[in-house]
């Protein structure tokens, strides 16, 4: 390596290749293979003396935002570098390759903004992150959007192009249905020992009163099978799987398009997407339902390390083992003993009432916990442009089938055949669907704004106020006991015998201490382990 490499601007290049510009003539699928945006790219990081790091490609439709993996990537590698990374520049041929969707556009911009990114480089135009460069961008990420709009995003998404896969999912097995009839025209027909399983899944979840654990529980007791393996499912990961499959609303998705099915729906899309609120809300443990109970998957178990579930016993709350993984599984004798959540509160009430919070232990957390949250509220951001995408995109859905709707609709009385229906009926699913969708987009972009402002002043109130905290612990809601527990500590394991945890990082400084704490379990607690 010579003096003049190590000078060089170390960039990432990222290259892709659409399915509509094969659709567009010679010239267009030319300029669209990833052969000829390599030399492109090239030929930009030579005159612009950059070294390329990296490739990322993408090969699929850049109109739903999110489904990139390229794209994604490359993200994941500006974020995880922080601000001390060394890579700070894109290259690509054209900026349009870039962004084609808001949510994408919208990412870039804020990169730019945070400096995580300093510079784009296209064929014929470079873009720092001056503010003018920034509005720039985003015009241009807006009119290459509106670009696509115009062309191939109508003439690909027609009714009639759909009808072809016949209103079936291709080669699917999902729980709930059976895929019967010879091969290549296999049909979806309701299975009636899982479908009620399946729906009751769907209403329970969509409460917010269970957690996906309990909805396992609840799918393995009643025998739900899986229809490849024909056996009970084993893994929650299964089961969440399943609460996010679309294909039970009647809509499906094939090659990137939403198809309303010619098989029966076994849910609402409105109940579909309450379901996906509640999912995406227990990524975040501080938004979870007021009826959760404190601590499930906040207490592990000692012997066989599964999470303890909540469960109420003679009106007493308890926390069990789920006897998922071995010793617990197949060992009655090993199993701990029921852990009862007064015995948790108590504890933490008396913890937090001994704890002395001295000026110096004040301002020596004070810098720890704003980095924490200001961590905390940038994941909100990310999570609020990232929905704002996605909003985005079901309003343009509901918008296309709204336009679609009117048409099939002005055509004379007497030219609507069977056909007609069929298209008219599936608009009408689609839309409502878009509808639903959009909705729970909205409520929760309110929730997650609502969040990253509050976040913060509940922390800092809580530092100020911590004896408060504990004289109130005992009479705050689940949710909130939850969220100071899962605050202040961490791992939680119940032996049956003694409960043991540690601190969360910073906060072993309110105690000078890293040490765990251990107590011995209360003696009138006495409910069998299988009981
Ligand atoms: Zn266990």
């Amino acid at each position: 390596m010579n003096n003049a490499d190590t000078k060089k601007i170390k960039v990432l290049a990222y290259l892709r290749k659409s399915t509509e510009d094969n659709k567009e003539g010679e010239a267009r699928r030319q300029k669209n293979s990833i052969e000829y945006q390599r030399e492109v790219v090239k030929e930009i990081a030579e005159r612009n003396n950059l070294e390329i790091v990296r490739y990322f490609e993408d090969s699929k439709t850049g109109y739903k935002a999110f489904q990139r993996e390229g794209f994604d990537k490359m993200l994941e590698f500006f974020r995880e570098q922080k601000h001390e990374g060394v890579v700070k520049g894109i290259v690509c041929s054209e900026h349009n390759r870039l962004a084609r969707n808001f949510g994408d556009g919208g990412f870039l911009l804020w990169y730019l903004q945070d400096g995580l990114i300093n510079t784009i480089y296209t064929y014929d135009k470079i873009f720092t992150n001056s503010a003018s460069d920034q509005m720039m961008l985003a015009i241009n990420f807006a009119m290459s959007k509106h670009s696509s709009d115009e062309t191939s995003w109508r003439t690909k998404r027609t009714w009639s192009h759909r009808a072809h896969t016949e209103g079936q999912p291709p080669n699917q097995h999902l729980a709930g249905y059976k895929y019967t009839g010879e091969k290549g025209k296999r049909f979806w027909t309701v299975d009636k020992k899982n479908a009620p399983i399946v729906k009751e899944m769907f209403e329970r979840f969509a409460t917010g009163e269970y957690t996906v654990s309990e909805i396992f529980d609840y799918a393995v007791s009643e025998g739900l099978t899986s229809p490849k393996s024909k056996k009970t499912y084993d893994s929650e990961k299964s089961i969440r799987g399943l609460l996010k499959k679309k294909e039970y609303t009647g809509i499906f998705m094939y090659e990137g398009e939403e198809i309303k099915g010619k098989y029966p729906p076994l849910i609402s899309s409105e109940l579909f997407y309450k379901v996906q609120e509640v999912l995406s809300g227990t990524a975040h443990p501080k938004t979870q339902g007021k009826n959760e109970y404190a601590y499930t998957g906040l207490v592990k178990c000692g012997v066989c390390g599964g999470n303890m579930s909540g469960t109420i016993r003679k009106g007493i709350t308890y926390y069990r083992c789920l006897h998922r993984y071995e010793p617990c599984k197949s060992n009655k004798g090993q199993r701990p003993s029921y852990l009862r959540e007064t015995l948790i509160d108590e504890e933490i009430t008396e913890l937090l009432l001994k704890i002395q919070v001295s000026d110096k232990q004040f301002n020596k957390l004070i810098p720890y916990v704003s980095d924490f949250f200001e961590d905390e509220k940038s994941k909100y951001r990310y999570e609020i442009i990232q929905l704002k995408g996605k909003l985005t995109e079901a309003q343009r859905n509901l918008d296309f089938y709204n336009k679609e709707l009117f048409t099939i609709k002005r055509v004379p009385e007497k030219e609507r055949d069977k056909d007609w229906l069929m298209d008219k009926e599936g608009l009408e699913g689609l839309r409502e669907n878009a509808h639903q969708e959009k909705e729970m987009y909205e409520r929760q972009i309110s929730k997650a704004e609502n969040l990253k402002d509050t976040v913060p002043t509940l922390m800092f109130n809580f530092l100020k106020g911590i004896k408060i905290v504990g004289s109130r612990f005992k009479t705050a809601s689940p949710s909130n006991k939850r969220q100071i527990v899962d605050t202040l500590c961490a791992n939680f394991k119940w032996n049956g015998k003694e409960l043991s945890w540690e601190w969360k990082k910073p906060y072993h400084l309110l105690t000078n201490s890293n040490e765990k704490r251990r107590w011995l379990r209360d003696q009138d607690s006495n409910l069998e382990p299988n009981g």
